[in-house]
C-alpha cells in the first residue's frame, strides 16, 4: 500500500482515526470507543493497535498527529487532561514508542480542528484565522501563518474563557463570572432564553410549551420571529462578537471560523454575530471575514494530519 499520515482526535467517549494520503486526501475514516479506565492507559494502545491493523506495518506509516481534549504543550506533554484520566503524561512519545518510532505529534483538539478547517475546510482562502466552535462549552484555536498557537501552557486558543458579560451573577467552572463560554455555548444560550422568559412573564413566546429547551429551539422560535427568543441570542451572540472585535485587536486575523452543534442555525447566527463584530471592530477598515466550518466533526482529524504533515516536512 502507499505510505499515509494519521490523523487522530480523541474524545471522552470514541476515538475518531483518519488515513490520509502523502497528498493530502482522506482515503478512511473511522470510530473506536474511547476506553477510558485504568487513567486511560488503554487509549494509547488501542490507537497503535487500529493503525497497525490499517496500515499493516508501521513502515507504511509517514507520521500521525493526535487531537487531546485539553491543554497540550508543544512538545506533547500533557499536565492533567480530566476527561481522559491522564495526568503527566506524552500521549504523542508514548504513541511513537508503539509504533517503533514514528513520528508523532499532539495538541489540543480544538486547536487541531482550527487547523483542519485552515487547511481543507471554511478558511482555506485565510492566511490566519480564529475558529471558535459553539457547542455544550466554547473552545477555540487560532491559526497565524499556518502555524497554530499552542502558548506556554498548551492554552493558546482558549477563547471560551475570555470574560465578556461582567454582569453574570453565576460562577463559570474556570471560577470566573461572565466568560464567553456562559454566553455563546448551547448551555449559556438556554440559560439565557430561561432568564428571558422570566423577565417579561407578560409577553408570549414559542418557548412557554416546551418542557426542556435547547438551543436549538431557542434559534428556530428566533428565526420564526419570537421576540423573546431573538432577544436571547441577539444577546449570546452579541458577547461572541464582541469577544471577536477584542481579538481583532489583538491579532488581527483574516478570518473567523464558527463551529460546533450551536452553529448549525447557520447564516442566520452568522449575520446577528457579524453585525455586532463589525459595530465593535471599529480599528479596522477590511473587517474579517466570519464563515461557518466545512468540516464538522471531521476538523479534529484533518488538523492532526496537517500537524503531523507540517511538522516531519519541516
Ligand atoms: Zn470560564
Amino acid at each position: 500500500m502507499d505510505k499515509v499520515f494519521f490523523g487522530i482526535d480523541i474524545g471522552g467517549t470514541a476515538t475518531k482515526l483518519g488515513a490520509f494520503s502523502a497528498e493530502g486526501k482522506l482515503l478512511d475514516k473511522w470510530e473506536i470507543p474511547t476506553d477510558t479506565g485504568e487513567h486511560g492507559s488503554r487509549i494509547m494502545p488501542n490507537i497503535a493497535a487500529e493503525i497497525v491493523r490499517y496500515a499493516d506495518t508501521t513502515e507504511n506509516v509517514i507520521a500521525a498527529g493526535v487531537g487531546v481534549p485539553g491543554p497540550v504543550r508543544r512538545d506533547g506533554y500533557v499536565r492533567r487532561c480530566v476527561n481522559l484520566g491522564w495526568g503527566g503524561f506524552n500521549p504523542a512519545r508514548d504513541l511513537s514508542a508503539q509504533l517503533e518510532g514514528v513520528p508523532t505529534f499532539a495538541g489540543n483538539d480544538a486547536n487541531m480542528a482550527a487547523m483542519g478547517e485552515y487547511w481543507q475546510g471554511g478558511g482555506q482562502d485565510a492566511r490566519s484565522l480564529v475558529f471558535i466552535t459553539l457547542g455544550t462549552g466554547v473552545g477555540g484555536g487560532i491559526v497565524l501563518d499556518g502555524r497554530v498557537v499552542y502558548g506556554s501552557a498548551g492554552l493558546g486558543g482558549e477563547i471560551g474563557h475570555v470574560v465578556v458579560n461582567p454582569d453574570e451573577p453565576m460562577p463559570c467552572n474556570c471560577g470566573q463570572y461572565g466568560c464567553l463560554d456562559q454566553t455563546a455555548s448551547a448551555t449559556g444560550v438556554v440559560r439565557h432564553a430561561r432568564r428571558v422568559l422570566a423577565r417579561r412573564t407578560d409577553e408570549p413566546s414559542a418557548l412557554r410549551a416546551l418542557d426542556a429547551i435547547t438551543a436549538r429551539d431557542v434559534f428556530d422560535a428566533a428565526k420564526a420571529g419570537d421576540a423573546l427568543a431573538y432577544e436571547a441570542v441577539d444577546t449570546c451572540m452579541g458577547f461572541l462578537g464582541k469577544s471577536m472585535a477584542m481579538l481583532t485587536n489583538i491579532i488581527d486575523p483574516d478570518m473567523y471560523i464558527i463551529g460546533g452543534g450551536v452553529s448549525k442555525a447557520g447564516e442566520f447566527l452568522i449575520d446577528l454575530v457579524r453585525r455586532h463584530y463589525e459595530q465593535l471592530a471599529t480599528l479596522s477598515e477590511q473587517r474579517a471575514k466570519i464563515a461557518l466550518a466545512t468540516l464538522g466533526n471531521d476538523a479534529g482529524i484533518y488538523g492532526a494530519a496537517k500537524l503531523a504533515m507540517d511538522a516531519v516536512r519541516r
